[in-house]
């Protein structure tokens, strides 16, 4: 006889989906969280205010081996039901830009949310409960340092390695090695890009700087705001293009998006000949980039007695300036892990692993990533609900 019906491991935002739904289900639910207090992620989401869902989810925006994976979850529980959630509970909500939606108050309500759902469907949450060992025969016994709990169901709802001082682990990972599922290689996503040499020279002196920019690496664009780090580049642009990127490829960026440079410099030279370059450039880019890019690229005269092919060479410069990455922030400022549980290994209507039956992986663990912009958390409530329909 076993204790429970499901055993989920790990009361974040995967977690506690999967462990509402299957409560609802009349499921008899365990739902154990390492750490002191469930959803910590979500806390500290979205600046304090959780970006909860995206109003433009679809499968495209999310990266994995196999991008037609995340169809199946994201269809049966979409955006719209997880509005339709935190509706119910009357959390104020707004969409700040580009269909991101994010609470009016504080992602605690979401958090008090989703712990009501767990408590309505009668699940039973055990924080301070450390995962010592999982063994499998007729179902799985779990054993903690404060006792052994056996389910014929086991959710791995831990999450990826990003801020490992908030309690991320990889014991998705190791336990799906075990019982034989493949890994996509993890790396860190939607992290700052590090630099050096140069770059970095021109760069650091910039810290603080933002604009509106184009990030592209390999086929993937992203037109939003950029920054100047002490360590390189960051901002929502270059977090979406560090999901993209790998060691050794550039990133190229368009500075002076939807804007014609040449034209820009060659009239801001007929309109203003007597001007300092700097001066017409911080018409079009922030006063201290526009500085160090002048006195990088172009001679120290007055605008009317630089030779058009100096300005054209710059304009080309602002509208395709190739970088290269010497690597990223790495886990402890990356919103999240990409790669993870290989998706071939799971049963993409369910999330369960089609080698071990009544194993199931969700949330960030899996080899499924989202764009920035609330992508992740619909993944971690899709995934979530697949696994609460069916363990
Ligand atoms: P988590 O939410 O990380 O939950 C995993 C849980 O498992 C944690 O509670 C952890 O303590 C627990 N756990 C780990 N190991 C064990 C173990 N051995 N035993 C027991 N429990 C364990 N995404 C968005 O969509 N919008 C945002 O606004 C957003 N903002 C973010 C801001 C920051 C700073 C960061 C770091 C991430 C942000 N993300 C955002 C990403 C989002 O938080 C994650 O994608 C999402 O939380 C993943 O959900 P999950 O349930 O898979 O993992």
């Amino acid at each position: 006889m076993h204790d429970f019906d499901v055993v989920v491991i790990g009361a974040g935002a995967a977690g506690m989906m999967c462990a509402l739904r299957a409560g609802q289900r009349g499921r008899r639910v365990l739902l154990l969280e390492h750490g002191d207090a469930p959803g910590r992620k979500i806390l500290i989401s979205g600046g304090g205010r959780c970006n909860f869902t995206n109003l433009g989810c679809v499968p495209e925006r999310f990266l994995s081996r196999n991008p037609h994976f995340a169809r199946s979850a994201l269809a049966r529980y979409t955006q719209h039901d997880f509005i339709g959630l935190v509706r119910k509970h009357r959390i104020a909500f707004h969409e700040k830009t580009l269909g991101q939606l994010f609470c009016d108050g504080s992602a605690r309500e979401i958090v008090a949310m989703l712990l009501a759902e767990c408590l309505a469907a009668g699940v039973d949450l055990r924080l301070d409960h450390r995962v010592a060992d999982i063994a499998h025969g007729t179902g799985f016994t779990v054993t903690t340092q404060r006792g052994a709990f056996a389910a014929p169901s086991l959710v791995l709802a831990t999450g990826g390695l990003s801020i490992p001082k908030m309690g991320a682990t990889g014991v998705a990972l190791d336990v799906a090695r075990r019982f034989g599922l493949a890994v996509v290689e993890p790396r860190p996503a939607l992290v700052p890009l590090t630099f050096g040499g140069e770059a970095l020279a021109l760069m650091r002196p910039l810290a603080g700087v933002a604009l509106d920019s184009i990030a592209r690496c390999g086929r993937a664009a992203f037109r939003e705001a950029m920054l100047f780090t002490h360590r390189g580049l960051s901002g929502p642009a270059i977090l979406q293009a560090s999901s993209y990127w790998q060691a050794g490829e550039p990133v190229t960026l368009d500075l002076l998006p939807e804007r014609d440079g040449a034209a820009l410099l060659l009239e801001g030279k007929r309109a203003r000949p007597k001007a300092q370059p700097q001066t017409v450039l911080a018409d079009l880019l922030p006063a201290r980039l526009a500085q160090s890019l002048a006195a990088l690229h172009l001679p120290a005269r007055v605008i009317g007695e630089i030779g058009d092919k100096d300005l054209l060479r710059l304009a080309a410069l602002l509208k395709a300036w190739r970088l290269l990455p010497d690597g990223t922030e790495g886990y402890a400022k990356a919103e999240v892990m990409a790669g993870g549980v290989d998706t071939a290994a799971l049963d993409q209507r369910t999330m369960m692993a089609k080698a071990v039956p009544g194993l199931f992986v969700i949330g960030e663990a899996v080899d499924v990533t989202g764009w920035l912009g609330g992508y992740n958390f619909q993944w971690a409530w899709s995934s979530g609900w697949a696994a609460g329909e069916s363990a």
